[in-house]
This record gives structure tokens, C-alpha cells and sequence, in this order.
């Protein structure tokens, strides 16, 4: 018998890839979802019957959110903890991204350290938000490692939801260390802390004209009219596949244990994605902006990132940004054309 993972928020873009990832590694599956017709939507995807199933847990921010899912698979031997809002279109910043990232994340591990008898390893998705401050991104000076913390306040998150989102990774990993130091727990945390996410969704049936928020990235250029400027927006990313990849050695390497894999393949900037693009599918007609200029903002304009430490835990080369993009891109182009509009 293979060993059982529980995954939660098994419908997110980055967890469908996680899931794929544990079913091709022979792991037997639990998700949670947040509706029975999205577990049943999900099961049809993978058409797994035999190692994918799914609980509902509706809203991870209720108090005992995952008791019944632990105490049903009392067998499992990993929790990966995936679920967490990221969209920056929050009116109650609080409520709706604060709350369910960090009383979703404090619910997880108290059911698993009540009912989870044979949890070994809990890997957590954090992000990149968690490692960086965003005053300190834009300074070349600065150098982020897997050591360092987002210092935003209270205060700061509830101004705005970009604010918010990053508090809500923050102050929700920051409860799960914490957890794990206050209440002696038997089984071994980590963290995966990716940038950026690019690549394609797992099934292209599953692209949509609005995607998750950082697909959507990458899906509003292609949006673009051969006139408009290119957004400005930059930052670190990495490939979904290898953020997948990650929560899997996040659990198997015990190097791994105790750690925060901090996944940044490399900087990018709106002109660089744009580049990339144009050079790959010019029948696209989308603007130019200022080609070849986007090294030199990375340099000028981005602080630096030193992950080797998770590099040599992960073992493996990351996805280069040429190749993230011209799946995504590729991908909504086919979808576009399977449902009968044009491809160009
Ligand atoms: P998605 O929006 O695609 O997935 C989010 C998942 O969380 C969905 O399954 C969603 O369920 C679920 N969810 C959100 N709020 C709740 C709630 N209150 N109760 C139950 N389930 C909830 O995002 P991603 O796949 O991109 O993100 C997944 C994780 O990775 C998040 O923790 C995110 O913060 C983190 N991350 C993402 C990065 C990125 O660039 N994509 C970068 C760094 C970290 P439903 O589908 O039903 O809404």
C-alpha cells in the first residue's frame, strides 16, 4: 500500500499540478475542496478513481475546519497545506485574505496535531511575500536568503489588498513556526515560498478568459492592443511545474525538514514577458514597448535573490522564463482555439 497525502484546496492552479506530481510519484491522494460539485469536477480531470479522492472543507478559516478530514484518514502520512486566498480584489482586507490565511493555516495544524497520529511531514505554500518586504525589493543593495522576513505590520496589511495578500502569507507562516515551537509537535514543517507563478494550467480545459491572479500576469498581455504601454509591474517568479515539484522534496528529503524552500527562478518584468512573446508569436500583433530593455531594469531596479541553499536541497534545474511563457502563452492560444475562436 502507497502512502497517503492529504492536499488541501486541491482545486488552486499551483495544487492541481501538486496533485498530478503525488499521482505520478504512486502517493495516494485526499483533497479538499470547498463544494462536492468541485470535488466531483476535479475526480473527472484526473480520472484517478483509485488514488484521488476529495473531503469538502467549505471554508478553511472556520474553527475545526479540517477535524473530520484528519480524523477520516488517520492513515495519512503527509499534509501539504495549499489553500490560502491570493487575488487582490479584497474590500475587508481582514476578513477576507488575513483570516482564512493564517486561522486556515493555525486550523490545519491543530487538527493534525489532534487527529493526524501518522502525519509525519507538513509542508505549507507560503511565498515569496513571506521572505521579502516590499520596500526592499526595489533596492539593488539588498540580498534576500531563505533567512529573511517580510516585516509588514498590521497596520500596513489592512491598507490595501496587494498590502493584504502579503501580510496574509506572512502572518500565516509565521503562525506555523510558531505552532510547531509552542506545541512540541511530532511531525517535521516545511515551506515552500515561490515567487511569482507562471506556466500552463494543468488541463488546458480548465483555461479560462480570467485566470488565477498570477497566470492572469502573463493572460492581460495578451490582452493588450498593439498601442497600449506595457505594465511596469516586475518581480521574481518561478515555474508552477517546479513549484509542484518542490512540496514533493519538501516532504521526501529530509534536508528538506525544518526549512523554507525559497522558489525564485529568476526576475522578470512585464517587457521581458512581452519580449518573449513577440519573438515566439509576432502574429499576435501586441505592443512592442522597449525591447531588450529589460535586463537592465532587473539590474538597476531589483534587489537580488540567493536561493542556492534551495537549490541544492531541490536537486533539480529550474524552468527557464523562455520556456514558462511560451507554455502559458501556447496554452491559452489552444484553448482559445478549442473553443472555437482563433489562435491567430
Ligand atoms: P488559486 O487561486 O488558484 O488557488 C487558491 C486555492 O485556495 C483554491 O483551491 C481555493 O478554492 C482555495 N481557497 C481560497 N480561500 C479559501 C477558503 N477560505 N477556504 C477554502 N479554500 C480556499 O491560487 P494559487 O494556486 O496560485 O495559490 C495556491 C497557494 O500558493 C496559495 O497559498 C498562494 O498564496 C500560494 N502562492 C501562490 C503564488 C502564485 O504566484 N500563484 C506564489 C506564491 C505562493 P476555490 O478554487 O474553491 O476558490
Amino acid at each position: 500500500m502507497t502512502a497517503k497525502v492529504i492536499v488541501s484546496g486541491g482545486t488552486g492552479f499551483i495544487a492541481q499540478h501538486i496533485l498530478q506530481e503525488l499521482l505520478n510519484h504512486n502517493y495516494r491522494v485526499v483533497t479538499t475542496v470547498r463544494s462536492q460539485a468541485k470535488g466531483d469536477h476535479l475526480l473527472k480531470l484526473f480520472n484517478s478513481p483509485s488514488a484521488l479522492s476529495y473531503e469538502v472543507v467549505e471554508d478553511v478559516g472556520k474553527p475545526g475546519a479540517f477535524d473530520q478530514v484528519l480524523q477520516n484518514n488517520q492513515d495519512a502520512t503527509v499534509f501539504l497545506h495549499t489553500a490560502s486566498p491570493f487575488h487582490f480584489k479584497a474590500t475587508d482586507v481582514a476578513k477576507e485574505l488575513l483570516e482564512p490565511a493564517v486561522e486556515g493555516t493555525k486550523n490545519a495544524l491543530k487538527a493534525i496535531q489532534e487527529y493526524g497520529k501518522s502525519i509525519k511531514n507538513v509542508v505549507i505554500t507560503s511565498s515569496f511575500a513571506a521572505v521579502a518586504t516590499a520596500a526592499k525589493t526595489t533596492d539593488t543593495k539588498v540580498v534576500f536568503t531563505e533567512k529573511d522576513w517580510n516585516e509588514i505590520t498590521w497596520d500596513e496589511a489592512v491598507k490595501n489588498p496587494i498590502n493584504g495578500y502579503r501580510a496574509s502569507k506572512t502572518f500565516a507562516e509565521r503562525a506555523a513556526w510558531d505552532f510547531v515551537k509552542q506545541n512540541d509537535s511530532k511531525f517535521h514543517l516545511s515551506t515552500v515560498n515561490p515567487g511569482f507563478t507562471f506556466g500552463p494550467q494543468l488541463f488546458t480545459s480548465e483555461v479560462k478568459d480570467e485566470l488565477n491572479t498570477s497566470s492572469e500576469v502573463i493572460n492581460s498581455i495578451l490582452k493588450l492592443k498593439p498601442g497600449d504601454s506595457i505594465p511596469p509591474f516586475k518581480g521574481g517568479w518561478v515555474d508552477v511545474r517546479d513549484v509542484a515539484k518542490a512540496h514533493i522534496v519538501a516532504f521526501e528529503n529530509p534536508k528538506a525538514q525544518n526549512e523554507r524552500l525559497l522558489l525564485i527562478a529568476g526576475g522578470f518584468t512585464e517587457q521581458s514577458i512581452v519580449d518573449l512573446i513577440n519573438a515566439k508569436f509576432p502574429q499576435l500583433d501586441l505592443p512592442k514597448g522597449e525591447p531588450g530593455t529589460a535586463d537592465d531594469v532587473l539590474k538597476t531596479k531589483l534587489a537580488t535573490v540567493d536561493n542556492s541553499k534551495t537549490k541544492e536541497i531541490l536537486g533539480f534545474k529550474f524552468i527557464d522564463l523562455g520556456e514558462s511563457v511560451i507554455d502559458s502563452v501556447q496554452q491559452i492560444l489552444d484553448a482559445k482555439k478549442s473553443k472555437g475562436g482563433s489562435a491567430l
